[in-house]
C-alpha cells in the first residue's frame, strides 16, 4: 500500500477542457481550426492585450498623443464654428470638461501600468466604470450624461487607431466579436483571420460579403459570444453546419483537420474548364460576372470564368485611403478596376455611403440610417463630394468600358439630378480640353418603390442592377444586419419572387441588360429561382462562381420556368421553399453538395 506521502507526489493529470459545442448560423462556407482572440467594442473595436513590463512606458506615451489628439480635435470642433451646429457646442465643450478632468488621464494610465493592458483596454475599463456610475445617480439630467461617456471613450478609441492599429493577427486567428465591421475586417488584410464567429450580423451584412470573397469560415447568431471563450481557446468553425466547437477533442480535432484541409484544397483548387461560354442545357445563354474591390479578386474571378464585374462597390475607398478618397486616388482605383475588366467593363456604384462614414465627427448621428441619408442621397445632399467622383469616372472611362451605377434610387428625381451633376462636370471636362469616356448610366434597384417604376427608369437608364439584398431588407423591412431578425430576411418571399420577375421582365421588354448582384445570385440555391424568372445575367463573388455555374450548365431553362409555375402559386415564404427543395431533390440533386440542405444559402 502506497503511503500517503508518495500519493501525493503523484503529478496531478493535466486538466482537459471539456469539449463545448455550439450552434450558429453558417454565413460564410468552410471549415477551419484556429485560437480564440476576442475583439471588443461596437462601433470601435480593439483586443485587450497583455503587455510585458517593458512596454508600459511606451503604452502609457501612445495614450497620452491620442488623449492630446482627441483634445485638440474638439478644440477645432468648438472654434470652428461652420462645422457645428450651436446645440452641439454646449456637447463638445462638456466633452472637452470630462477629458480633461484632472482625475481621468491618471486613471487610465494607472490601469495601463498596474494591469498591463493596451491603452484601448484600460480607456474602455475606466470610461465603463464612468458610465455604470453615471446610469445610477437619481437625476435624471446628469445620468444622461453616460451617453456623451461612450461619445468620449469611442473618440479616445479611434484617436488610438482602432483594432488592427496595435495588433498583428497572429496565423490562425478565430476572430470571436459580439459584432464585426467591416471596416475592421478589412484592416486585418496584412493577415486574414481564419474563422469568424459573432453574435450580430446577417447573410447579407457587409462583414459576411466580404468574408465569402476572402473565403473565410463564419458563424454568426452565437448569443454571449465573447463570454464563452477565452483569448487563445482552441476552436473548430465549422461553417458548413453552423457549428462551433470549443476545446475539441482528439476526435473531433481529427474529423476537422481533414474538414479543414479539404475546405483548404477546394479554396486554391484551379477551376473546372471555363472554355467555352456558360448555356443551360436548353441552350440559354447565362453571364456570370463577379462583384469585385479589388482588381486581384476580379483575376481570381476571370480564372472561374466572370465575364467583367457587375458590381463594383466603390466605398471600398473608404476603408482603402481611411477617410474620403481624393480624385487622383479614385481616378486610379477606377482605371485599375477597369483595365482588369477589360472589353468586358466593370459597373462602378457611386458610394453608398452613410453620413457617419462622411461625417468622421458623427455629431449628426442618425437614428436609422438604412432610411436615411445615404447613397445618392447623401452624393446630392453634399454635390462637392459627387462631383469629384463623377469627374474621376468620366476620365478613368476613357479608353475603358466603365459604367456608372446610382445606388438607392427610389424614383427618377435621383437619376434626373444625378445626370444634371454628371453633365455639368462633363461639359466642365471637354472646355477643359481633359480626356473623358462615355460610359453608360445605371440604376441600382433595390427599393420597393423603384420596382413599381421600373418602366419609366428603363426609359432613363441604360443598364439597371438588381440589388437583392436591400431589396429584401426595405421589401419586407427587415433590418440586414439585425440577428434578431434574420429568421424574417426571406430571401424567398413571394412579393420578393414577384419584384424580382417584374424587373427582370421589365428590363427584357425594354430590350436594356439587368444584372443581378445582389447575395441572391451568388447562392446555387437559388439559380434555378433566377433562371427560370428570366434572369441572364448574374454577377456575384470570385468563390460562389463555380458552384453556380454546374448548377446552370446541368439544368433546362424549360425545367426552371416549370419550377417557377408551381411558385408562383405559392403564398408563403415556406411554401416556396419546399417547392424548390423538393425540385433540387427530384431533379437537380446530382449540381448540388451532400451537406446543400443545412447550408443552402452560402
Ligand atoms: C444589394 O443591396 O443587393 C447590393 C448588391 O448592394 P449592397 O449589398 O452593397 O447594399
Ligand atoms: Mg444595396
Amino acid at each position: 500500500m502506497m503511503s500517503n506521502s508518495s500519493q501525493q507526489r503523484v503529478p496531478a493529470p493535466p486538466r482537459i477542457k471539456p469539449e463545448i459545442r455550439l450552434r450558429a448560423r453558417a454565413v460564410s462556407r468552410g471549415a477551419t481550426i484556429g485560437r480564440a482572440v476576442l475583439l471588443h467594442g461596437a462601433r470601435i473595436q480593439f483586443f485587450r492585450i497583455d503587455l510585458k513590463e517593458t512596454e508600459v512606458a511606451a503604452e502609457i506615451a501612445r495614450f497620452r498623443v491620442a488623449l492630446d489628439r482627441s483634445l485638440r480635435q474638439l478644440s477645432r470642433l468648438l472654434n470652428d464654428g461652420k462645422g457645428v451646429a450651436h446645440s452641439a457646442e454646449g456637447i463638445f465643450d462638456t466633452h472637452r470638461l470630462i477629458l480633461s478632468d484632472a482625475a481621468l488621464a491618471p486613471k487610465i494610465e494607472a490601469s495601463i501600468a498596474t494591469q498591463r493592458v493596451n491603452a484601448e483596454w484600460a480607456v474602455k475599463s475606466v470610461m465603463d466604470s464612468y458610465s455604470t456610475r453615471y446610469k445610477s445617480i437619481a437625476d435624471e439630467h446628469l445620468r444622461e450624461r453616460y451617453i456623451d461617456l461612450d461619445d468620449i471613450s469611442d473618440r479616445l478609441l479611434r484617436a488610438l487607431g482602432g483594432a488592427a492599429g496595435t495588433v498583428e493577427l497572429e496565423k490562425g486567428s478565430i476572430i470571436i466579436a459580439k459584432e464585426l465591421t467591416p471596416s475592421t475586417l478589412m484592416e486585418f488584410s496584412r493577415r486574414w483571420p481564419t474563422g469568424l464567429i459573432t453574435e450580430h450580423g446577417g447573410w447579407t451584412s457587409h462583414t459576411f460579403i466580404l468574408a465569402r470573397e476572402i473565403n473565410i469560415p463564419a458563424v454568426t447568431g452565437l448569443k454571449k459570444a465573447i463570454q464563452r471563450f477565452s483569448s487563445g481557446d482552441t476552436v473548430v468553425v465549422d461553417g458548413y453546419n453552423g457549428l462551433v466547437v470549443i476545446n475539441p477533442n482528439d476526435e473531433t480535432l481529427a474529423k476537422y483537420r481533414v474538414a479543414a484541409a479539404q475546405f483548404q484544397e477546394v479554396a486554391t483548387d484551379d477551376p473546372t474548364s471555363t472554355d467555352s461560354p456558360l448555356k443551360t442545357l436548353d441552350g440559354r445563354r447565362v453571364v456570370i460576372r463577379s462583384n469585385s474591390d479589388l482588381p486581384q479578386y476580379h483575376k481570381r474571378a476571370m480564372r472561374f470564368g466572370a465575364e467583367g464585374v457587375g458590381l463594383y462597390r466603390s466605398e471600398i475607398l473608404f476603408n482603402h485611403f481611411k477617410g474620403h478618397p481624393t480624385e487622383v486616388q479614385q481616378f486610379n482605383a477606377y482605371k485599375e478596376i477597369a483595365d482588369a475588366a477589360g472589353d468586358d467593363g466593370v459597373r462602378i456604384r457611386t458610394f453608398d455611403i452613410g453620413l457617419s462614414q462622411l461625417n468622421e465627427n458623427d455629431t449628426d448621428r442618425e437614428r436609422n440610417p438604412a432610411l436615411g441619408l445615404r447613397a445618392i442621397r447623401l452624393g446630392l445632399a453634399y454635390p462637392k463630394y459627387l462631383r469629384t467622383q463623377i469627374r474621376s469616372l468620366l476620365r478613368a472611362s476613357a479608353g475603358r468600358k466603365i459604367d456608372i451605377i446610382i445606388p438607392m434610387v427610389s424614383g427618377l428625381a435621383e437619376i434626373r439630378a444625378f445626370k444634371a451633376e454628371y453633365d455639368r462636370e462633363r461639359i466642365a471636362l471637354i472646355e477643359k480640353k481633359t480626356e473623358i469616356g462615355d460610359p453608360r448610366i445605371g440604376a441600382m434597384i433595390e427599393i420597393p418603390s423603384s420596382v413599381l417604376l421600373i418602366r419609366s427608369i428603363l426609359k432613363e437608364v441604360d443598364l439597371i442592377c438588381l440589388g437583392t439584398n436591400d431589396l429584401v431588407q426595405y421589401l419586407t423591412a427587415v433590418d440586414r444586419d439585425n440577428e434578431s431578425v434574420a429568421s424574417w430576411f426571406r430571401t424567398l418571399h413571394p412579393a420578393v419572387i414577384q419584384a424580382v420577375g417584374t424587373v427582370i421582365s421589365a428590363a427584357a421588354d425594354a430590350g436594356k441588360q439587368a444584372v443581378v448582384c445582389g447575395e441572391m445570385a451568388g447562392s446555387p440555391f437559388y439559380t434555378p429561382i433566377l433562371i427560370g424568372l428570366g434572369a441572364t445575367d448574374l454577377s456575384m463573388n470570385a468563390n460562389s462562381i463555380s458552384r453556380v455555374r454546374r448548377v446552370i450548365a446541368g439544368l433546362a431553362f424549360d425545367e426552371a420556368r416549370e419550377l417557377m409555375k408551381k411558385v408562383e402559386e405559392c403564398k408563403t415564404s415556406e411554401d416556396i421553399e419546399t417547392e424548390l427543395t423538393s425540385a433540387i431533390l427530384s431533379r437537380w440533386q446530382h449540381l448540388y453538395p451532400a451537406n446543400f440542405r443545412r447550408s443552402r444559402k452560402i
